[in-house]
């Protein structure tokens, strides 16, 4: 845990966010600034800066709940593909340094943009309500 480290602090629950899934070692919360609906990103709950800076056992726990989450996800939006992403030192465009992978569902017929939106927090706790209801 870093004080400093906006996601641990959502990982402590001293900053809110739109949480969907949770285990021992992982955590699962909607993106604020969405590239598409559902946008969420999974967190080891043990702070490292990038996925090569923790453990081995760590990186599996991220995927595996990538792996169980994601087609979950797909089915609350109604979206049939995703992206992941990850983003490993400023140099390649990493903003919060602790491990994330963006999960970014893909509808067919819609632009399959990068860009940020900017939802209410209304709407992205609708959201992961719908995802929540999936699990
Ligand atoms: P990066 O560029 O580091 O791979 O992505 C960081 C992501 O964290 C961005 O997509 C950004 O929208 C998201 N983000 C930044 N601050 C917050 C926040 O306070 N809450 C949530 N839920 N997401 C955040
Ligand atoms: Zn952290």
């Amino acid at each position: 845990m870093s004080s400093s480290c906006l996601f641990c602090r959502i990982v402590s629950r001293e900053i809110p966010a739109a949480v969907v899934f949770e285990d021992a070692d992982t955590l699962a919360f909607l993106d604020i600034g969405p590239v598409s609906e559902g946008h969420t990103l999974v967190i080891p709950k043990i702070h490292a800066e990038h996925l090569s800076a923790g453990t081995t056992e760590s990186a599996m726990a991220i995927m595996r709940t990538v792996h169980t989450l994601a087609p979950k996800i797909l089915t609350a939006v109604g979206a049939t593909g995703y992206n992941l992403g990850m983003n490993h030192g400023e140099v390649a465009g990493q903003e919060v340094m602790h491990t994330h992978v963006h999960i970014m569902p893909r509808k067919a017929g819609e632009p399959r943009s990068f860009s940020k939106t900017h939802p209410s927090i209304a709407e992205i706790q609708s959201v992961a309500e719908r995802i929540r209801l999936q699990l």
